[in-house]
């Protein structure tokens, strides 16, 4: 056996520790795992070819600046809704900018930067769906939505009780079962069901009911009790807006005819 010389064994120590994702937040500054949806077009998205695009991409890469980190430094991990408080407790990213609504039920498992945007919950139908108009309508429906969503969760407690109600992954799963007729609408932010509507290919498919079911409230997660790195994102996003790359960003991903909340004040951290 060849004994290997001391600069290698470092090398491969020093390479796997960057593979883990350990130099997040560490005084090396390798990479920075961020967790964001994949199937989100407008919000989250991996693009054939592996690039990324939408709001939440453009919000973490200039927070990921912020807090000293290029482009080239970001990992990306795909997250689920179901799966956002988990990955941030096991380490799994160091924030998650994902559509993620600030709650007093996720804040008893995570911490809140933000918010950084405001959304409403609405529903989406087939283009030649008349029948549904208002949330009463969906009692008879069948509906789609996400595990570990706030839509879901309203739906089922506020909205239709009644509905029957098919819970999937991700959203895209949901649109795939409302164009094969599976289901009779789905529902979630507007944000999200805008980016499917205006998504190329989709273009005369699907129409937004234009609901405000709720107010969504983005914010950015953090593991609780990281209250340093919970101030520098809040810090980064004030920036952002005070800039002008806020307002750019939400022109870029979300078109010019989506009507959007002014950006929010910062009501996370103390
Ligand atoms: N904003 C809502 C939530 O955090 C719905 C969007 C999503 O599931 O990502 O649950």
């Amino acid at each position: 056996m060849k004994v290997p010389q001391a600069g290698a064994v470092a090398a491969v120590i020093a390479l796997a520790l960057t593979a883990s994702g350990c130099g997040a937040g560490g005084e090396d500054k390798g990479t920075l795992p961020i967790g964001i949806k994949f199937d989100q077009p407008g919000i989250g998205m991996r693009e054939t070819g592996g690039t990324f695009t939408g709001f939440d991409v453009d919000v973490a890469t200039y927070v990921a600046k912020e807090l000293g980190y290029s482009p080239e430094q970001i990992e990306f991990k795909q997250v689920l809704s179901n799966d956002r408080e988990l990955l941030l407790q096991y380490n799994e990213v160091e924030f998650v900018v994902a559509s993620y609504s600030i709650n007093e039920k996720r804040k008893e498992k995570v911490d809140f930067a933000g918010p950084y945007f405001v959304a409403h919950q609405d529903l989406l139908t087939r283009a030649n769906d008349t029948s549904i108009t208002k949330a009463e309508d969906l009692n008879s429906k069948t509906m789609c939505s996400v595990t570990g969503s706030t839509s879901a969760e309203n739906l089922k407690k506020n909205l239709a009780p009644k509905a029957a109600l098919l819970e999937l992954g991700g959203y895209s799963d949901c649109i795939v079962a409302l164009q094969e007729g599976r289901v009779d609408a789905m529902t979630t932010d507007n944000s999200i069901l805008a980016g499917y509507a205006a998504r190329k290919g989709n273009e005369g498919k699907f129409k937004l009911t234009g609901q405000s079911l709720s107010n969504e409230n983005y914010g950015i997660g953090v593991k609780k009790g990281e209250k340093d790195l919970q101030r520098k994102i809040n810090e980064a996003l004030k920036k952002m807006v005070q800039d002008g790359s806020w307002e750019a960003a939400v022109k870029k991903n979300f078109g010019a005819n989506y009507k959007y909340e002014p950006a929010p004040a910062i009501t996370t951290g103390s």
